[in-house]
C-alpha cells in the first residue's frame, strides 16, 4: 500500500465518466459556458481497466462515479455493471438525477446499492435559476423509484446565501420525512469561483447552517467514519444529516480520496491542479502497469495538501465531486 508522510493512502476512488454534463450550475460553470465532454476521454473499457488496476496497486475499495453528469454518457451501461462486479466494497453513483428515471432499470439490474442526488432546492423557480436547466419534477420522480426499489438514498445540497437560504429547512426535512440523509456541502472555491464576488457573496458555513437548523430542531453531533468528508449530526428520532465543510472544518489530513478524470488523468487533491496520465500505462501488460501505476501514485499521494482546501481553479466537473 502506498502511504504518505501523514499516514494517508488511496482508498476511495472518484471516476469522472464524462466532463458533459446538461446542468449548467452557477457555482460549478460560469456564465455562457457549454458543458461538453473533455477532448480524448477514455472509453469505458478503458475506465474500468484503470479501476481493476487501482484497485490491485493502490487497494482502492470505494469507488464513486460521477462527472459531468455520470448518466448523460452512453459508458455508464458498460462502465457500472462492470465496476459493480468487481467486489468493492462500496460503489455508488453521484448524478443530478435528470436522467435518472430513464436509467432505473440498468442501475437496479446492476445491483446498486446507494446513490448521492444533488439537489438544492424544492422550489421550480430556483431550480431552473441554479441549474440554468432541468426540471425539478422530473428529479424527484427519479428519487422516488430509487428509494421505493430500496437504494439508499443521500441528497446533496450546496447551500447559497443569493439563491436558495431559503430552502435549508424545507430540504432537511424533505430528507427526513422520507429516510434520505440530506449532506449540505459547503461551497468550494473552485473554478471561476476564485475570482470576483461571488463566492464570499454566498458562502454559507457551518455554524450558520447549524443555527439556522437550531430554529426548527434539536440535534447532536454523531460519529462518522474515520476518512469521511462529513460531520454527521443526528436529530434524535427524525434522522440524521450531514456537512461537509471543507472551509470550517477540512479534512484533508484524513483524506484517502483519488480522482480520475475522463480523460485519464489521476488528482490526488481537489485543492492542487497537478494530474498524472493514465492512459499510457492502461495499454501495457499486468505487472509493467502496476510497476508504472505505483510510481505515478506515489506523485499522485504528494500532491494533497497538508491541512486545508485552499481552493483551485479546477472546475468540479472535469475532475467530479
Ligand atoms: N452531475 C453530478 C451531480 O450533479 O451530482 C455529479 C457531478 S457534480 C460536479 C458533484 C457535486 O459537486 C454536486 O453535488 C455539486 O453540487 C457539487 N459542486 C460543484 N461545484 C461545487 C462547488 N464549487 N462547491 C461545492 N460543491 C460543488
Amino acid at each position: 500500500m502506498i502511504t504518505d508522510a501523514h499516514g494517508r493512502t488511496f482508498r476511495n476512488l472518484r471516476v469522472s465518466l464524462t466532463a458533459a454534463c446538461n446542468y449548467a450550475c452557477t457555482y460549478c460553470v460560469p456564465d455562457g459556458k457549454r458543458l461538453l465532454p473533455a477532448k480524448h476521454e477514455l472509453s469505458g473499457t478503458e475506465l474500468v481497466r484503470a479501476v481493476e488496476l487501482l484497485i490491485r496497486v493502490a487497494g482502492i475499495d470505494k469507488v464513486r462515479v460521477t462527472g459531468g453528469e455520470p448518466l448523460l454518457s452512453p459508458k455508464i451501461e458498460e462502465f457500472f455493471p462492470a465496476v459493480m462486479k468487481l467486489g468493492l466494497k462500496d460503489v455508488s453513483l453521484t448524478t443530478n438525477g435528470q436522467l435518472l428515471t430513464r436509467k432505473a432499470d440498468m442501475l437496479l439490474d446492476a445491483g446498486i446499492r446507494r446513490i448521492n442526488i444533488s439537489l438544492d432546492t424544492l422550489d421550480p423557480t430556483a431550480f431552473r435559476e441554479i441549474a440554468r436547466s432541468g426540471d425539478l419534477s422530473t428529479v424527484l420522480a427519479g428519487i422516488d423509484r430509487m428509494a421505493e426499489a430500496g437504494v439508499r438514498v443521500k441528497i446533496n445540497m450546496v447551500p447559497l446565501r443569493s439563491a436558495n437560504f431559503d430552502q435549508i429547512l424545507p430540504l432537511l426535512d424533505y430528507c427526513l420525512e422520507r429516510g434520505y440523509e440530506l449532506r449540505f456541502i459547503e461551497l468550494m472555491k473552485m473554478g471561476h469561483l476564485r475570482a470576483g464576488n461571488q463566492f464570499s457573496r454566498d458562502f454559507i458555513g457551518m455554524d450558520e447552517l447549524l443555527e439556522t437548523i437550531a430554529t426548527r430542531h434539536e440535534y447532536a453531533r454523531t460519529d462518522a467514519p474515520f476518512d469521511s468528508t462529513a460531520v454527521r449530526f443526528e436529530i434524535p428520532g427524525k434522522g440524521t444529516f450531514g456537512i461537509i465543510a471543507n472551509e470550517t472544518e477540512p479534512f484533508c489530513a484524513t483524506c484517502t480520496r483519488l480522482r480520475l478524470s475522463s480523460n485519464g488523468k489521476l488528482y490526488g487533491c481537489l485543492s492542487n491542479t497537478k494530474s498524472h496520465y493514465l492512459p499510457p500505462i492502461l495499454a501495457l501488460p499486468d505487472v509493467e502497469a502496476e510497476v508504472e501505476l505505483a510510481t505515478l501514485l506515489s506523485q499522485a499521494l504528494a500532491d494533497k495538501q497538508p491541512v486545508r482546501f485552499q481552493g483551485e481553479w479546477t472546475v468540479m466537473k472535469f475532475i467530479g465531486g
